[in-house]
C-alpha cells in the first residue's frame, strides 16, 4: 500500500498565502479591453466607521462570488472598492474620542482595508478611493460650478435645526428622542438659513419616466422611487385674500370638491401666516402655536397619527367659485416643504380637514353624494373621499365627480381663476451641511459681485485639515481665517469663502463612475473608460439605501450626462439588495448586545467558512438568521472537502486522461452523470437571482458521490478517471464561493495555473441527463399502465409516481390501497 500524505486543513497559512499571493501579483487588475466583453460588478462602498460588521460582510461575499464566477465565465470584470469616507461620524468621534477627524477616517480606512483582504475578496485594489481625498472631492466642486452655471445649483433660505446651547445647527441624526441636541438635551428650534440647492425636480418626470426601464431591479424598490418622486395630476386654484390684492395658490388633486372648500389651511411657517395674523391683531396667539408646533414637529416625523391642530390667523380668503369667506388657519398637518404650503380644506370630503372641521366647529359643505345615499353634514362621522354624483356646484350638478374635474379645470382655465398642474412629492436636494468634515462648497461670496463660483483653476478648494474640532459639533470653518479670508476672483476685492460643505450623499452619487479611471487628473471623468465601463451591470447593497442613495445617483448620473461626462441614462443596470443579518431575532447591533466580530470567525474558523456560511444560510434577498451551528457546519464540510482531495490526490493521479463514456457502468456511470448536472446546476442557480445556497448543496451531493465511489475502483482506470474529474469539479464549483481552498487544492491537484483563471466548465446536456426506466404497474396482479421514473429512485417515489398516473388513478377510483408491492425496478402491483 502508499503511504498517502495527508496534512490536516491549515486555514489559517492556507488563507495568508494566497491572499498575499493575490495582493502581490495583482492577480484582479483590471483594464479596459474592447476585445472582451465587460462586466461592472459593485456593492455599496462602506462608511468608514472602524470595523468591518456582518452585514459588510455578507454584502461583499455576495458580490465576490458573482465577480468570481463572471471573471471564469471570461467576462472582463471590474470589481473595485472604496470608502464613503465624509461625514459626521467621524466629526462625533473627534470630539468623543479628541482625535482629528481625518486621522479617525483614515486609520479606520487601513484597518478596514486590511480586515476585507482577509475576507479574501477579489477586488481591484489599485482603484480605490477615499472621498475625502481632494483629488476626488476637487470634481466634485468643478460638478457643482458646472451645475451653477446651468441653474442646477442655486441657494435659497431654508429652515435647519438648531441648537441655542451649543450655537450650532444639528443634523437630523443629531435631533433625538422629542426633539432634543443630541449633546446637551436642550429643545431643538428651527432657524432660516440660506442653503444650497440641487434642482433635482427638474429632472422629476425623468426619473419616473425611467423607473419603468429599471427592469432589472426589485420591484419594491422601484415602487419605492416612483412614490418619492410622486407624481400626481390636478390643478392650481387661486384663493382671493379679502381686503387684499394677494391670493393663495393651492394644488389639489381634488378639483372636483372645490365647491365644498370652506375654510384654507397653511403650513406654520408659511409666510403669509405672521402677515396675516398681525394685521389682524391674532399675532401672539399664532406665535404661540408655532412655538409649540415648533418644538412637538420633530416627535412625530414620519406618522400621520397625530392630532390635528391649528390656530385661526384672524384672516380670511374667498372661495373662487362660490365667493364663500373661507378662515385662514395655521394648521399642524400642512408643511411648507410640499406643495404651495396652502391646502384647501373641503370638510366633507378629506378625513384630515374633517377632523380639523369638527374640533373647530368649521362649515361642512356636502359637494359629492355617494350613490345610492344622501350625506348631510349632520349624519356624517367622517369624510366622503370617493366618487359620486355632484351636488351643491352650480353647474356641474349632476354630473359624475371624475367627469367634473375635468370639466372645472376647463372653468378654471377659461375664467383664470386657475389652471391644470402636476405636482411632485419630491423636493429639490438640499446639499449645504454647516459641518466641518465634507467636501467645501466652491463659491466665494463678495460685497460687490454676490455670490462667485471659484473659477476652474482654483480647484479644489481643499478643506483645512489645521482646524481645531469644536466641542459644540459647531464647524470650525468660519471661524477659521486662513480658509475664509480670500479675494473675489471676478473683481479682486477681499471676499468670504462659503464654509458649508456638500451633504456627503453628493460623494456616493458618482463614485461608481470614478473607479472607471480613478487615477485620471486631467478631468473628472475619463470618456475611454467610463465609455467602456459603465453602467454597472451589477449592484448589491442593502434596503436602506433604496430611495435617497439611488435616486441621488440616478439624478447626477442624468446631471453628468447633460454635462457631457456621461454617456448613460441610469447608472444601475441590476440591483440586488440583500437582507440583513439577525441573531436571536434581531438586527446585529451593539446596542442590542448580538455582535458577531467578523475577526473573532476568521480567526477561529477561516474566511472560507465564513463566506461559505453566509451565502449557504439564506438566499441573499432574505434576512440571514445567525446560526453558530452552521458557521460549524461550514467548516466541517471544507475539511471534507479538503479529506477528498488530500487522500485521494496520489491514487487519482494515476488515472486515464480520457473517460470513455460509453464505457461507464454503475456507480461510476452515476457519479459521471452527477458532474454534469452539479456544473449545470451551480451555474443556473449563481446566474438565477443568486441562489447560492441551492448551488452549495448541490456540490455538497457531489462531494457525497464522489465519497461513495471511493474504493469501489480501486483498478477500474475509468472510474479513478471519473473520480478524478468529480474532484475537480467540485473544486472548481467551489472556487467562487471559497476561493483559498479551492485555488489551494488546485495546487495540490499538480495544476500549475491559478484557479482564478481557469475557465468555469461547460457541461454535456446529453450527459447530465437522468436515466429513465420503465415500471409496469399492475392493480390487482393485471397489467394497466406503465410509467417512467429517473433511475436509482426509492420505493416511495415509486410507489408515488405508479398511484399518481392518470390510468390507474381509473382503475383504482375510490377503492382503498391495502398494498403496493415493488418488484426489482421493474414492476409495481397495487392491491386494492
Ligand atoms: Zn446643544
Ligand atoms: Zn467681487
Amino acid at each position: 500500500m502508499t503511504e498517502v500524505q495527508t496534512n490536516n486543513y491549515a486555514f489559517q497559512e492556507i488563507e495568508t498565502r494566497w491572499q498575499a499571493y493575490w495582493k502581490a501579483n495583482k492577480t484582479f487588475k483590471t483594464a479596459a479591453d474592447g476585445t472582451k466583453d465587460k462586466f461592472y460588478l459593485l456593492e455599496m462602498f462602506p462608511y468608514p466607521s472602524g470595523r468591518i460588521h456582518m452585514g459588510h460582510v455578507r454584502n461583499y461575499t455576495i458580490g465576490d462570488v458573482f465577480a468570481r464566477y463572471k471573471r471564469m465565465r471570461g467576462y472582463n470584470v471590474l470589481h473595485p472598492m472604496g470608502w464613503d469616507a465624509f461625514g459626521l461620524p467621524a466629526e462625533n468621534a473627534a470630539i468623543k474620542h479628541k482625535i482629528h477627524p481625518a486621522r479617525w477616517t483614515y486609520e479606520n480606512i487601513n484597518y478596514m482595508r486590511s480586515q476585507l483582504q482577509k475576507m479574501g475578496f477579489s477586488y481591484d485594489w489599485d482603484r480605490e478611493i477615499a472621498t475625502c481625498d481632494p483629488g476626488y472631492y476637487r470634481w466634485e466642486q468643478l460638478f457643482f460650478i458646472q451645475m451653477y452655471e446651468k441653474g442646477l445649483a442655486y441657494r435659497r433660505e431654508s429652515p435647519v435645526n438648531w441648537c441655542e446651547k451649543c450655537g450650532t445647527v444639528l443634523a437630523n441624526e443629531q435631533v433625538v428622542g422629542s426633539g432634543v441636541c443630541w449633546r446637551c438635551d436642550t429643545p431643538v428650534t428651527t432657524r432660516r438659513l440660506k442653503q444650497w440647492f440641487f434642482r433635482i425636480t427638474a429632472y422629476a418626470d425623468e426619473l419616473l419616466a425611467e423607473c419603468d426601464r429599471l427592469t432589472g431591479w426589485p420591484e419594491k424598490v422601484v415602487t419605492m422611487q416612483k412614490n418619492w418622486i410622486g407624481k400626481s395630476e390636478g390643478s392650481e386654484i387661486h384663493f382671493p385674500i379679502e381686503g387684499s390684492d394677494e391670493k393663495i395658490t393651492v394644488f389639489t388633486t381634488r378639483p372636483d370638491t372645490v365647491f365644498g372648500a370652506t375654510f384654507m389651511s397653511l403650513a406654520v411657517d408659511h409666510p403669509l401666516v405672521l402677515e396675516l395674523s398681525r394685521s389682524a391683531f391674532r399675532e401672539a396667539a399664532v406665535l404661540a402655536f408655532a412655538e409649540k408646533e415648533n418644538r412637538e414637529k420633530r416627535s412625530r416625523i414620519g406618522g400621520e397619527d397625530f392630532e390635528k391642530e391649528g390656530v385661526f390667523t384672524g384672516a380670511y380668503c374667498l372661495n373662487p367659485l362660490t365667493g364663500r369667506r373661507m378662515p385662514i388657519f395655521a394648521a399642524n398637518f400642512v408643511l411648507m416643504e410640499y406643495g404651495s404650503g396652502a391646502v384647501m380644506a373641503v370638510p366633507a370630503h378629506d378625513q384630515r380637514d374633517f377632523e380639523f372641521a369638527r374640533k373647530y366647529g368649521l362649515e361642512v359643505v356636502v359637494v359629492i353624494q355617494p350613490p345610492g345615499d344622501k350625506l348631510s353634514p349632520g349624519n356624517m362621522t367622517e369624510a366622503y373621499v370617493e366618487e359620486g354624483a355632484m351636488v351643491n356646484s352650480g353647474q356641474f350638478d349632476g354630473m359624475n365627480s371624475n367627469e367634473a374635474k375635468k370639466a372645472i379645470i376647463r372653468h378654471l382655465e377659461t375664467t383664470g381663476l386657475g389652471k391644470k398642474a402636476v405636482s411632485y412629492r419630491l423636493r429639490d436636494w438640499g446639499i449645504s451641511r454647516q459641518r466641518y468634515w465634507g467636501a467645501p462648497i466652491p463659491i466665494i461670496y463678495c460685497d460687490t459681485c454676490g455670490a462667485v463660483p471659484v473659477p476652474e483653476k482654483d480647484l479644489p478648494v481643499v478643506l483645512p485639515l489645521d482646524a481645531e474640532i469644536d466641542e459644540t459639533g459647531r464647524s470650525p470653518l468660519p471661524r477659521l481665517s486662513s480658509f475664509v479670508n480670500t479675494t473675489c476672483s471676478s473683481c479682486g476685492r477681499a471676499a468670504r469663502r462659503e464654509t458649508d460643505t456638500m451633504d456627503t450623499f453628493v460623494e456616493s452619487s458618482w463614485y461608481f463612475a470614478r473607479y472607471a479611471c480613478p487615477d485620471y487628473t486631467e478631468a473628472p471623468l475619463d470618456r475611454a473608460g467610463v465609455d467602456y465601463w459603465l453602467p454597472v451591470d451589477q449592484y448589491i447593497g442593502g434596503v436602506e439605501h433604496a430611495i435617497l442613495h439611488l435616486l441621488y445617483a440616478r439624478f447626477y448620473t442624468k446631471v453628468l450626462r447633460d454635462l457631457g461626462w456621461l454617456n448613460i441614462n441610469e447608472p444601475f443596470r441590476n440591483l440586488l439588495t440583500q437582507g440583513m443579518v439577525i441573531k436571536d431575532g434581531a438586527k446585529m447591533s451593539k446596542s442590542k448586545g448580538n455582535v458577531v466580530d467578523p475577526d473573532d470567525l476568521i480567526n477561529r474558523y477561516g474566511a472560507d467558512t465564513v463566506r461559505l456560511f453566509c451565502l449557504f444560510a439564506a438566499p441573499p434577498e432574505r434576512d440571514l438568521e445567525w446560526s453558530d451551528q452552521g458557521v460549524e457546519g461550514a467548516y466541517r464540510f471544507l475539511n471534507r472537502v479538503w479529506r477528498l482531495v488530500t487522500e485521494n490526490r496520489v491514487t487519482i493521479a494515476q488515472s486515464p486522461a480520457v473517460i470513455n463514456v460509453f464505457e461507464l457502468k454503475g456507480e461510476a456511470k452515476a457519479l459521471h452523470r452527477k458532474i454534469h448536472q452539479t456544473i449545470k446546476k451551480v451555474g443556473a442557480d449563481i446566474e438565477d437571482r443568486f441562489h447560492f445556497n441551492t448551488a452549495i448543496s448541490a456540490v455538497m451531493e457531489l462531494v457525497n458521490d464522489a465519497y461513495g465511489v471511493i474504493g469501489l475502483g480501486d483498478k477500474d482506470p475509468q472510474t479513478l478517471a471519473v473520480l478524478k474529474l468529480a474532484i475537480e469539479t467540485v473544486i472548481i464549483s467551489l472556487s467562487p464561493f471559497a476561493p483559498h481552498i479551492a485555488e489551494e487544492l488546485w495546487q495540490t491537484m499538480g495544476h500549475k495555473e491559478l484557479l482564478s483563471s481557469v475557465s468555469w466548465p461547460s457541461y454535456d446536456e446529453e450527459a447530465a441527463r437522468q436515466e429513465k426506466v420503465e415500471l409496469v404497474v399492475q392493480v390487482n396482479g393485471k397489467v394497466r399502465s406503465r410509467v417512467e421514473v429517473d433511475a436509482g429512485q426509492g420505493e416511495s417515489e415509486i410507489k408515488e409516481a405508479a398511484i399518481s398516473d392518470l390510468r390507474i388513478k381509473e382503475w383504482i377510483k375510490e377503492k382503498e390501497i391495502k398494498k403496493v408491492i415493488i418488484v426489482g425496478n421493474k414492476l409495481v402491483n397495487i392491491v386494492v
